[in-house]
Protein backbone atom coordinates (compact mmCIF):
# COMPACT_ATOMS: atom_id res chain seq x y z
CA UNK A 1 0.00 0.00 0.00
CA UNK A 2 1.23 3.36 -0.68
CA UNK A 3 1.29 5.70 2.23
CA UNK A 4 -1.51 8.20 1.50
CA UNK A 5 -1.32 11.87 2.06
CA UNK A 6 -3.49 14.98 1.80
CA UNK A 7 -0.93 17.73 2.88
CA UNK A 8 -2.78 21.28 2.98
CA UNK A 9 -0.71 24.21 3.43
CA UNK A 10 -1.98 26.86 5.44
CA UNK A 11 -1.16 30.74 5.00
CA UNK A 12 -2.08 32.05 8.60
CA UNK A 13 -4.56 31.84 11.41
CA UNK A 14 -7.57 32.55 8.67
CA UNK A 15 -6.93 29.21 6.67
CA UNK A 16 -9.53 26.51 6.81
CA UNK A 17 -7.48 24.20 8.20
CA UNK A 18 -5.00 26.12 10.14
CA UNK A 19 -6.48 25.06 13.64
CA UNK A 20 -7.62 21.26 12.80
CA UNK A 21 -6.29 19.22 15.90
CA UNK A 22 -4.49 22.29 17.96
CA UNK A 23 -6.01 22.73 21.38
CA UNK A 24 -7.14 25.04 22.89
CA UNK A 25 -4.72 26.73 25.60
CA UNK A 26 -6.03 26.65 29.08
CA UNK A 27 -5.87 30.44 30.84
CA UNK A 28 -3.57 30.50 33.11
CA UNK A 29 -5.35 32.90 35.48
CA UNK A 30 -2.87 35.76 35.17
CA UNK A 31 -4.23 36.95 31.33
CA UNK A 32 -7.45 38.42 30.21
CA UNK A 33 -8.56 37.53 26.61
CA UNK A 34 -8.37 35.23 24.21
CA UNK A 35 -6.07 36.28 21.78
CA UNK A 36 -7.51 38.31 18.93
CA UNK A 37 -4.61 36.25 16.11
CA UNK A 38 -5.10 32.69 17.09
CA UNK A 39 -8.43 32.46 19.00
CA UNK A 40 -6.51 30.57 21.66
CA UNK A 41 -4.92 28.52 20.57
CA UNK A 42 -1.44 29.52 20.84
CA UNK A 43 -0.34 28.22 17.30
CA UNK A 44 -1.58 27.03 14.16
CA UNK A 45 -0.73 24.49 11.36
CA UNK A 46 1.55 25.90 8.55
CA UNK A 47 0.73 22.58 6.92
CA UNK A 48 -1.29 19.31 7.93
CA UNK A 49 -1.64 16.44 6.18
CA UNK A 50 -5.67 15.63 6.54
CA UNK A 51 -4.55 11.61 6.43
CA UNK A 52 -1.83 11.18 8.81
CA UNK A 53 -2.37 14.34 10.84
CA UNK A 54 1.16 15.26 11.17
CA UNK A 55 1.56 18.87 10.74
CA UNK A 56 3.70 21.57 11.01
CA UNK A 57 2.40 24.18 13.29
CA UNK A 58 3.62 28.20 13.90
CA UNK A 59 3.83 30.03 17.34
CA UNK A 60 1.45 32.71 17.67
CA UNK A 61 3.53 36.18 17.65
CA UNK A 62 1.09 37.93 19.39
CA UNK A 63 0.44 36.34 22.54
CA UNK A 64 4.06 34.21 22.15
CA UNK A 65 2.29 30.98 22.18
CA UNK A 66 -0.16 31.14 25.31
CA UNK A 67 -3.77 32.22 23.69
CA UNK A 68 -4.62 34.44 26.40
CA UNK A 69 -3.71 37.72 26.53
CA UNK A 70 -3.53 40.84 28.76
CA UNK A 71 -5.58 43.77 28.46
CA UNK A 72 -5.37 45.23 32.20
CA UNK A 73 -2.71 46.96 34.01
CA UNK A 74 -0.76 43.73 34.87
CA UNK A 75 2.98 42.99 33.83
CA UNK A 76 2.63 41.37 30.29
CA UNK A 77 5.47 39.68 28.27
CA UNK A 78 6.05 40.97 25.03
CA UNK A 79 8.02 40.43 22.07
CA UNK A 80 10.23 43.25 20.66
CA UNK A 81 13.05 43.76 18.75
CA UNK A 82 16.39 45.24 19.91
CA UNK A 83 19.29 45.89 18.29
CA UNK A 84 22.46 43.75 19.74
CA UNK A 85 26.10 45.24 20.08
CA UNK A 86 27.49 44.18 17.20
CA UNK A 87 24.50 45.56 15.15
CA UNK A 88 22.19 42.72 14.83
CA UNK A 89 18.07 42.61 15.14
CA UNK A 90 17.16 40.18 17.72
CA UNK A 91 13.99 38.67 19.17
CA UNK A 92 13.77 39.22 22.91
CA UNK A 93 10.82 38.92 25.79
CA UNK A 94 10.61 42.14 27.79
CA UNK A 95 7.84 41.99 30.58
CA UNK A 96 5.88 45.96 30.59
CA UNK A 97 4.63 46.99 33.96
CA UNK A 98 2.49 50.59 33.37
CA UNK A 99 3.70 51.78 36.58
CA UNK A 100 5.24 50.31 39.23
CA UNK A 101 4.99 52.22 41.86
CA UNK A 102 0.69 51.63 41.86
CA UNK A 103 1.57 47.88 42.89
CA UNK A 104 -0.52 47.42 46.07
CA UNK A 105 1.79 44.42 47.09
CA UNK A 106 4.94 46.61 46.87
CA UNK A 107 6.12 48.42 49.33
ZN1 LIG B 1 -2.21 34.27 19.81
Amino acid sequence: MPHESNIVHCDGPDSPHAFDIVPLQPRNGMLDARCPICRGHGQWNTEIDLVSFRCKRAICGHCLGAGWIETGDDPVAVADIVMTPEGYPKWITAYVEKDETSDPDRS
